[in-house]
């Protein structure tokens, strides 16, 4: 048994602070590998991960004999030594001399070490969680919210929450999921920002952050049916004040995940160029250059969409022709035997990531050719697909912001140019390597009249409208706000290539369970 009444029970990130003392550990195991006198378990315990060394001397027969029978998910206690291992992750490794089992799977567990399909791993998202790549994710997670927060605190802004039943269907109805609210027709609220208009004429700077929810009859790797939106909205604010504080807002959490999360960061092989990219300015571009630049009629730096993306396309073949020449030199290595275990195992999982790499490679060789001719042929006007985003943030390399949109494609809301009324004050940032649009926001239409023609002409319900008229009758300023997919920004950050990892429990088309 582990005495747990005299020992300090630790967590895992917290391991290295109790270095040469005698500590408690209490977790799960996640890898166990066993020679003749040693065991080595690795252990989590929510926090972190530790390798624990059961070894005969140290721990005497019992406690070896235990570790031994030890399978993957045993929930264990075990106390012993914190020693000095740089090679470990945290620095240290615990010398164990006493383990007791908790409770040790009655079957075998459903994720053990071999890879498993996308549709089994959503299946078992209850397990799935437990993996170290999921812990990396929801670690980042819970960081950038806590970075969300304080950013907006320190800056005066005030929290609030919009209702999630609603009667109005702010941008029609096809994407509102219905309910009923005491016999009336009720939606799940897709924006909180309406209420979020009239929060900010009551308490001038707010933010909110809550679910939101969207039927998106489709399945992209960038949408959820249930995810989570920061709205900030702010009194006497214009779009270029908007741009600057969504610059500022995404610099900062970026700034916060790169400094407070670098082991996370590292188990997730996050590219760092991301985070050193966004040191510098955002570019700032209309809609209507974007589409120019996208058809290869404006350059960027000297080069058109087509330069950089056949340059992109002629090093994607060089890299699949390299991957394939080291599978090949790795497998035949290999089938010519005479090789240890521990060896052999590093060769195999090493071609694994390999033939992954290979995949990614050749999805990209098979997409560019059709990225850029839906790039050239871009019909101005018109919003931007998933691929236009990505070529047009390939062209930067940073987040670029795209404003002034041709108002026939944007919500009713948005504030007209005086000066131009073809377009309005809307705009999207958009994040490279793929990940597409992140914030839409946009100066909201502060004239009464320009208000009330635009519900008219939308054919939206004006009765429903007439408190958000109302904002305009009583003291109407400038203001704008925006709207961030938390989600998104997490994939991004985390560089993960599905958003339905980057939520415990996703909602998406067919996706209801667990
Ligand atoms: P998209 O064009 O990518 O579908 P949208 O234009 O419908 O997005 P907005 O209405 O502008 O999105 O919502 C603001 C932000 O919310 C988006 O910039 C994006 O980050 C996020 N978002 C929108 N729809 C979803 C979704 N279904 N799942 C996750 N995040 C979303
Ligand atoms: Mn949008």
């Amino acid at each position: 048994m582990v005495d747990t009444t005299q020992i300090k029970t630790v967590s895992l990130d917290k391991l290295a602070e109790s270095m040469d003392e005698k500590v408690v550990v209490r977790g799960w195991v996640r890898n166990k590998r066993d020679s003749k006198a040693i065991i080595f378990v690795e252990v989590r315990d929510g926090s972190g991960f530790v390798q624990a060394v059961v070894s005969l001397d140290d721990a005497g027969q019992e406690a070896f004999d235990l570790a031994k029978s030890l399978s993957l998910e045993t929930s264990v206690i075990l106390s012993g030594t914190v020693v000095k291992d740089e090679r470990q992750v945290g620095g240290c490794e615990l010398v164990v001399d006493a383990l007791q089992i908790v409770q040790q799977p009655a079957e075998d567990y459903p994720l053990g070490k071999k890879a498993h399909g996308v549709e089994f791993l959503g299946n078992n998202r209850h397990l799935w969680l437990r993996s170290k790549k999921q812990w990396a994710i929801m670690r980042i997670r819970n960081r950038a919210k806590y970075a969300i927060h304080t950013f907006f605190q320190e800056r005066g802004f005030i929290q609030m929450d919009a209702p999630f039943f609603t009667g109005n269907a702010c941008e029609g109805t096809t994407t509102l999921f219905e309910t009923d609210f005491y016999g009336e027709t009720a939606y799940l609220s897709q924006s909180g920002q309406l209420y979020g208009e009239a929060m900010a004429m009551a308490l001038g700077k707010i933010y909110t952050f809550g679910p939101t929810f969207r039927a998106e009859k489709s399945k992209t790797r960038r949408h959820l049916s249930e995810f989570w939106m920061i709205e900030p909205e702010m009194a006497y604010y214009d779009l270029d004040m908007n741009m600057d504080l969504i610059e500022e807002f995404i610099k900062y959490v970026a700034a916060d995940i790169a400094e407070k999360c670098t082991e996370e960061l590292t188990v997730l092989e996050r590219d760092m160029s991301l985070f050193e990219n966004m040191k510098s300015t955002f570019p700032r571009i209309t809609h209507s250059d974007a589409v120019r630049i996208l058809r290869g009629e404006q350059e960027v730096n000297g080069k058109t969409t087509k330069e950089i993306l056949e340059s992109d396309l002629a090093a994607v073949k060089v890299r699949i022709a390299e991957i394939n020449a080291e599978i090949s030199k790795t497998e035949a290595e290999m089938a010519a035997g005479g090789i240890k275990k521990g060896k052999l195992n590093w060769m195999r999982s090493k071609v694994d990531k390999l033939k992954n790499e290979l995949k990614e490679e050749e999805e990209k060789e098979r997409n560019i050719p059709q990225w850029l001719e839906s790039a050239i042929n871009f019909p101005p006007g018109e919003d931007f697909g998933g691929s236009d985003e990505t070529v047009l943030t390939r062209m930067f390399g940073t987040p670029v912001f795209v404003y002034k949109w041709p108002k026939a494609i944007k919500a009713f809301y948005m504030k007209t140019y005086e000066d131009d009324p073809e377009f309005v004050k809307g705009v999207d940032l958009l994040a490279p390597e793929g990940f597409g649009e992140i914030v839409g926001g946009a100066e909201r239409e502060d004239n009464y009249d320009v208000l009330l023609a635009a519900i008219k002409h939308h054919e939206l319900p004006l009765e429903a409208f007439e408190w958000y008229l109302d904002l305009r009758k009583y003291g109407s300023v400038p203001h704008a706000g925006f709207g961030l997919g938390f989600e998104r920004l997490i994939m991004w950050l985390t560089g993960v290539h599905h958003i339905r990892e980057t939520i415990p429990f996703p909602r998406s088309y067919g996706r209801l369970f667990p």
